[in-house]
C-alpha cells in the first residue's frame, strides 16, 4: 500500500485520492489513509510517500524501442562536446567492446569539436587508428568514418551514388570520412557484427538473413535494455511505431522470461511499393500476439518527411524554397484504399504526417474509411501533426481521430518557429491546444531515440512552450491536461482504458510515483523531477 500521497488518480469521477492499495498486478483499493490501513494484513508492504505525487504510469504514445535500446549500448556522442570527451567515450567503448568489428557512435552534434572544425577521417584516425569507427549525427543523415572504417567498406576512394547521396572527397580525390545520406553510410553500418536488425521495423522488412540464437540473444539484450531505461521515467505502457514479425517474436521471449516490464503495442509497416495483399502479415500479427502486455492490431503509414529538409507535404509551397510543397510518399488513390482495406480487416491505422497536406490526407483516408466500412470504434491515429490547415482543425473530433503529438518536438529558439513556413502558417504549427479545444482526443509522447524519452520533460514543454513570434495564440496546456495526454488518453488510443491509464480499484497494477508533488512544481522545474518507483503490473521495476 501506498499512503501519504497526493494521489491523481486521472479518473474525471474521483480525482483524487491518498492511498492505493495493490495486490498482486491489481489495484484493489484507491481512497483515503483511513480507508486503505483498514485493509492491511500483517504481510502487507507500506510505502509511504511523503506527499509526493503518486499517478498512473505514464503512457508513451510514440516511441522506437528497439531503436531506443540500441542507442543506449552505442558510443553516446550525444553526451559528449569537443575532442577530448569524443576521445575519452571511443576509447573507454573500444576497452569495453574488443570483439566489435565497428565502433559506432550516435548521436552527435553537427559541431561536436569545435563549430568550425568539422569531423575528418584524420580526427577520428587519432582518436582510434587500428578499428573501424563511425560517428553518426544525431539526425541520422550524415555519419563520419575512419580511414579503417572506410578502407573496409571500399569506400576510402569515394564512390558514385545515386543523388541526394555522397562519400564527400577532399582535393586529393580521397573519402574526407564524411558521408551524406543511407546510401552512403550503410557500406560502413554493414561492417557490425553486432546489431543490424533495430531499424528493419522502419522499413517494414523481416530481417534478411534468420537471425541465429546469438542474435536473437543480442536483440533481447538491446530491447531489454530500452524497456529498462523506460521503467526509469515511470512508463508502463508504449506504443511502438515501427515493427516487423521479428521483434514481436523476440519481444514475446522476453514476455516469457517475465521481463516485459511494460505494455507494448508493436504495428505493422506498410511502406509505398508494398502491394496491399502484405497485410495479411499484419493481420497475421495481429491475431497472434494478443496479451495484455504484448499485442499489435495497429499499421503505421508513413505519408511524408520532415519540415527542416523540406520533404514534409505542404498545401502551399516552403517560403525558403520557391514552389517546393514536398512529396507525399504515396499517391493520394494508394493511400486511400490502403486506408480503407486496413480499416475494413478491423486494425487501428497511426499516420506519420507532419505538413499539413499529409494531415488533410491522412484525415481524407479515415474519412473514406468510415464511409466505406461498417460502424465501430476506430481510434485512428495521425502522428506529428506539426502543420495543420485550419480547415482541417475541427476534422479531429469530427471524425473520432486521435491526435498524437511530441511537445518535445516544438520550437525551442525563434529562428526555428517560421523557417520554412513563415508567420502566417505558423499559427497552425504544433497547435496541440487548438486541437485540444475541439474535443479530439489527444495523446503526447516522445518520439525516443529522436528526443529522451522522459515524460516528465514532455510535461514540462507542454506547459511552458514559448511564443517566439508575436501575435501566435499560446498553445500551452494546464497540468491536468497534459497529464491525461500521458496516461488516460493513451490508454485510449491503445484501447486499454479498462485496464491501465487511470487509478481505479480493478485495474492493472501501473502506477508511478514521482520524487515530489508535481502540483506544487513550478511548470520549468517538472523535467528536473525524477520517477522515485515505477510499478508495472504490481512489480516494482525501477526503485531510486
Ligand atoms: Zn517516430
Amino acid at each position: 500500500m501506498f499512503t501519504n500521497a497526493s494521489v491523481l488518480t486521472m479518473d474525471p469521477k474521483a480525482p483524487r485520492a491518498t492511498a492505493v492499495a495493490v495486490s498482486g498486478d491489481r489495484v484493489t483499493a484507491v481512497g483515503t489513509d483511513a480507508e486503505i490501513e483498514a485493509l492491511a494484513g500483517p504481510e502487507t508492504r507500506r510505502i509511504d510517500a511523503k506527499g509526493r505525487t503518486l499517478l498512473p504510469g505514464f503512457v508513451e504514445s510514440h516511441v522506437h524501442l528497439f531503436m531506443g535500446g540500441y542507442n543506449e549500448t552505442v558510443i553516446r556522442a550525444d553526451r559528449v562536446s569537443g575532442m577530448e570527451a569524443l576521445r575519452a567515450a571511443v576509447t573507454d567503448y573500444a576497452h569495453a567492446h574488443p570483439d566489435h568489428s565497428l565502433l559506432l557512435g550516435q548521436g552527435a552534434d553537427y559541431a561536436i569539436i569545435a563549430p568550425d572544425q568539422p569531423l575528418d577521417r584524420h580526427l577520428l584516425d587519432a582518436l582510434c587508428p587500428d578499428r573501424p569507427l563511425a560517428i553518426m549525427a544525431y539526425d541520422f543523415h550524415t555519419a563520419w568514418a575512419n580511414t579503417a572504417a572506410l578502407t573496409a567498406a571500399g569506400l576510402l576512394q569515394g564512390r558514385d551514388l545515386p543523388r541526394g547521396n555522397a562519400v564527400v572527397t577532399g582535393p586529393d580525390g580521397k573519402a574526407t570520412g564524411e558521408l551524406q545520406e543511407k546510401l552512403a553510410i550503410l557500406p560502413v553500418l554493414e561492417l557490425r557484427n553486432v546489431g543490424g536488425r533495430e531499424s528493419l521495423g522502419m522499413s517494414g522488412i523481416e530481417p534478411p538473413v534468420p537471425p541465429t540464437e546469438k542474435d536473437r540473444l543480442e536483440d533481447r539484450e538491446t530491447l531489454k535494455v530500452g524497456l529498462r531505461h523506460a521503467a526509469r521515467h515511470g512508463i508502463t505502457s508504449m506504443h511502438n511505431m515501427d515493427g516487423n514479425r521479428y521483434m514481436l517474436e523476440v519481444l514475446r521471449e522476453i514476455e516469457e522470461e517475465g521481463e516485459l516490464i511494460s505494455r507494448l503495442r508493436v504495428p505493422f509497416h506498410l511502406t509505398p511499393e508494398m502491394d496491399l495483399s502484405e497485410l495479411d502479415r499484419a493481420s497475421a500479427m495481429t491475431r497472434d500476439f494478443t496479451s495484455d502486455t504484448l499485442c499489435s492490431g495497429v499499421v503505421k503509414i508513413f505519408l511524408d518527411g520532415v519540415i527542416a529538409s523540406g520533404t514534409a507535404a505542404m498545401i502551399d509551397p516552403y517560403t525558403n524554397r520557391p514552389g517546393h510543397r514536398g512529396d507525399m510518399l504515396f499517391t493520394r488513390e494508394d493511400f486511400i484504399a490502403a486506408a480503407v482495406e486496413i480499416d475494413r480487416r478491423g486494425m487501428q491505422i497511426a499516420i506519420h504526417a507532419i505538413g499539413d497536406a499529409a494531415v488533410r490526407l491522412a484525415l481524407d483516408g479515415y474519412e473514406a474509411a468510415a464511409k466505406a466500412n461498417a460502424p465501430r470504434d476506430r481510434r485512428h491515429r495521425v502522428e506529428h501533426i506539426e502543420m495543420l490547415h485550419p480547415d482541417d482543425l475541427a476534422r479531429f473530433a469530427e471524425l473520432g481521430v486521435v491526435a498524437s503529438m511530441q511537445p518535445p518536438h516544438a520550437p525551442v529558439r525563434e529562428d526555428e518557429t517560421t523557417v520554412g513556413i513563415g508567420p502566417d502558417r505558423a499559427r497552425y504549427a504544433y497547435a496541440w491546444r487548438d486541437i485540444a479545444e475541439t474535443g479530439a482526443t489527444l495523446a503526447f509522447s516522445s518520439d525516443w531515440p529522436i528526443v529522451p524519452i522522459s515524460p516528465l520533460a514532455g510535461i514540462q514543454a507542454a506547459m511552458t512552450r514559448r511564443n517566439w513570434v508575436e501575435g501566435l495564440p499560446d498553445q500551452r496546456l494546464d497540468l491536468h491536461a497534459v497529464l491525461a495526454a500521458y496516461t488516460r488518453n493513451g490508454a485510449y488510443v491503445g484501447y486499454s482504458e479498462g485496464m491501465t491509464g487511470t487509478l481505479r480499484t480493478g485495474m492493472k497494477a501501473d502506477l508511478a510515483l514521482l520524487s515530489g508533488d508535481i502540483e506544487k512544481t513550478a511548470a520549468d522545474r517538472i523535467g528536473e523531477m525524477e520517477v522515485d518507483l515505477t510499478l508495472f503490473d504490481g512489480r516494482i521495476t525501477h526503485q531510486r
